[in-house]
């Protein structure tokens, strides 16, 4: 240093000295923060944890004891800490995925063809169907009324996941047979539930879509099966599901290989008595801004209540749903399963014309 330098600098000098050594930290700063990012490419592909104690205590350790002053040791380990917690983030960050499910991924609407029904296009779609399939008489009543009723897209379980092992357990593989052969005389399409990954394949032989029960959101390996087929899939919302938790299972499917998905929020569980599940409506429109599924509402599991099905469908409807799913039987009151809440087929005609008229479909026309 020459003597000009060591003279006492002014205000001026020493804030612009100050400055360059501000834009030195930063530069140094963001060279450390691209040697982070090389080594957490690294460690990605080595699969280990961003996070390393052990390096970091370390990488302290030689600081402090090279600590020229006249910062203490506390205070430089606070600082570097910081430092290390920024790096750490921008880490996680970049390890972060966005989801297949994910807007972000996709920004056009996911469609469903079913015939010619189109799910997620812009005009909602009215499922209806028996909670389960009994008999064959029984099945093809419903779906007269149903086809009768302009009704395109039919559910009825086959195999039913029920509370009590004492319960009818639904139909299986036969019940999917009477679906198909009375779906095949009234030209409607099939919505039926799988509980098992070894029938996920052979239900495509009997019906055009795969439901996968609120109990069995986070079945991963049913999940999966899913994923490994072309057969669209209707997943429903677990009992105690959040929002994360539902579209992590969509994830599976579609990180599987079958994009073709269907949302439907069912209720959840909550403290509330006087309908059977919450409905949570505020999923409707969450789901939709989030993900690119369609997303569908159970207005039947949720409430339980046949005296405010319509007007929760119309809620659904108005928050953006692009359909809803109810329940109807030709005679509830010997149903096998959920006979408190399946509507009859005048109510569901009632029920029908409620919804129609609500001024919330394009043109009065549900799918
Ligand atoms: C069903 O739709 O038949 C059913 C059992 O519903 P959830 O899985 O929503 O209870
Ligand atoms: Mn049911």
């Amino acid at each position: 240093m020459n003597n000009e330098e060591k003279q006492p600098s002014s205000l001026e000098s020493l804030r612009s000295e100050l400055n360059g050594i501000n834009r030195q930290l930063l530069e140094l700063l963001s060279r450390r923060a691209e040697t982070v990012r090389e080594i957490g490419r690294i460690k990605e592909k080595q699969g280990g944890p961003e996070f390393d104690p052990v390096r970091e205590q370390e990488m302290l350790t030689e600081l402090v004891a090279a600590n020229p002053g006249p910062f203490d040791d506390k205070t430089i380990r606070h600082l570097f800490k910081q430092i290390f917690q920024a790096s750490l983030d921008l880490q996680v960050q970049e390890r972060k995925k966005e989801l297949l499910v994910s807007r972000r991924v996709r920004k056009e609407d996911t469609t469903i063809q079913l015939g010619s029904t189109v799910i997620g296009g812009g005009r909602p779609v009215m499922i209806a169907g028996p909670c389960s399939v009994e008999s064959y008489e029984q099945t093809r009543a419903a779906a007269a009324a149903l086809k009768a009723a302009g009704v395109t897209v039919m559910r009825g379980g086959a195999f039913k996941p029920r509370t009590s092992p004492y319960d009818f357990q639904g139909l299986g593989i036969e019940g999917l047979r009477i679906l198909k052969e009375v779906a095949a005389e009234f030209g409607l399409k099939t919505i039926s539930e799988i509980v098992d990954p070894a029938h996920v394949e052979l239900a495509a032989e009997y019906i055009d879509v795969i439901q996968i029960g609120a109990r069995n959101m986070q079945n991963f390996e049913l999940l999966k099966a899913a994923g490994g087929v072309k057969t669209p899939i209707l997943l429903k919302r677990g009992l105690a599901a959040t929002i994360d938790e539902f579209l992590n299972a969509a994830e599976y499917i579609l990180a599987g290989g079958n994009s073709q998905v269907m949302l439907i929020e069912r209720g959840i569980r909550t403290y509330e008595k006087a309908t059977r599940n919450t409905l949570d409506i505020s999923a409707v429109p969450i789901l939709k801004q989030e993900s690119h599924l369609p997303v569908l509402v159970d207005v039947t599991h949720s409430t339980g209540r046949k005296d405010i099905m319509a007007p929760c469908a119309k809620a659904a409807l108005a928050a953006g749903a692009d359909g809803i799913m109810v329940e109807v039987h030709p005679n509830p009151a010997v149903a096998l399963s959920d006979a408190a809440q399946q509507l009859d087929i005048p109510q569901f005609e009632r029920f029908m014309a409620d919804v129609r008229s609500s001024g919330l479909l394009k043109d009065g026309v549900l799918a």
